[in-house]
């Protein structure tokens, strides 16, 4: 097999970076790590998101594709699956748990009963969009190709969550949800919260039609204490405008008590970045899918009949 080699990032203009590849042995997937959760308060938990290198699944999906239901082989998605958590620090694909996301604005409290559900084997629950848990060793896992990744920690609970959220969950609030759900089952103050907007469409690409720009305008123009516009209209046209979810979600999330200082924003973009990652617009829907991944990392191993190894 060939050296993986990563091509040169375009970075979004005025946006500090955050952004930071890990590559680990030169045929391992590499993958994107946060830097914001650097910090030594993270150290309780593992993140990353995945590129479209390194995988094996072939043609649309080349080649590190975690999307279901669009045609590759699913033992190429599982030996995918395995691959990214060799990089990720040995995470095993039967201790992932991937949502089944479909725009909703659902929140499953995710378990040690969860571990391999849409990985390597069937889910029990559907319809789901964001995932929390306070449980060591289980791998949070959802997909993305456009739509806006959010990562939330909270080192003093020390509980992760990580949603999905698309102009449907944005609009919907699935930040809000997550935040509330954290709140609700591990008692979270949001103000020790830290939340990560990761990458996805940048407004620059993200063209919508204006019954969708009216909800955002009517839900966000509000806010005009920002220094950026949510939607933006197209010059010459009645129609189209461009949507910016990234700062949507910042609004979202800053709503629900997080402090500025403690969310963050990507630097980069799916559809500015084809050859890294998987976009829904650049290629027309003929794509592979991405990931996001966060654990509480498991610092007492547990073997599968539940006893202290
Ligand atoms: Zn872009």
């Amino acid at each position: 097999m060939s050296e993986i080699i990563i091509p040169q990032i375009k970075y979004l203009p005025d946006r500090p970076r955050t952004t930071e590849i890990i590559k680990r042995g030169s045929n391992l997937p590499p993958f994107i790590t946060f830097t914001p959760f650097k910090n030594n308060e993270f150290s309780f938990m593992t993140h990353g998101f995945s590129t479209r290198l390194g995988g094996v699944s072939e043609g649309i999906f080349e080649s590190l594709n975690f999307a279901s239901g669009r045609g590759d082989d699913p033992d190429n998605i599982l030996e995918n699956f395995k691959r990214i958590g060799v990089s990720l620090g040995d995470i095993p694909a039967k201790d992932m748990v991937y949502a089944k996301q479909t725009h909703t604005v659902n929140v499953l409290h995710v378990t040690e009963k969860h571990r391999g559900m849409g990985v390597t084997r069937e889910r029990d629950f559907d319809n789901i969009d964001a995932l929390v848990t306070d449980t060591p060793g289980v791998c949070l896992v959802a997909g993305f190709a456009d739509c806006i990744p959010l990562f939330f920690a909270d080192p003093v609970k020390q509980a992760i969550g990580l949603a999905h959220s698309g102009w449907r969950g944005t609009i919907g609030n699935i930040a809000a949800a997550t935040i509330k759900k954290m709140t609700e089952d591990f008692g979270c103050d949001p103000k020790d919260i830290s939340a990560y907007i990761g990458p996805g469409i940048c407004s620059d690409h993200y063209e919508v039609s204006k019954d969708v720009a009216d909800e955002f305008i009517e839900k966000y123009s509000s806010d005009n204490i920002f220094s950026f516009e949510v939607v933006t209209p197209i010059p010459g046209s009645d129609e189209k405008y461009l949507l910016d979810l990234h700062h949507a979600c910042y609004i979202n999330i800053l709503r629900s008590g997080v402090p500025s200082e403690k969310i963050f924003l990507t630097d980069i973009c799916t559809c500015c970045n084809p050859d890294l990652l998987f976009s829904h617009r650049f290629t027309g829907g003929q794509r592979g899918g991405l990931c996001g991944f966060m654990m509480k990392k498991d610092l007492v191993k547990h073997d599968n009949t539940g006893h202290i190894e």
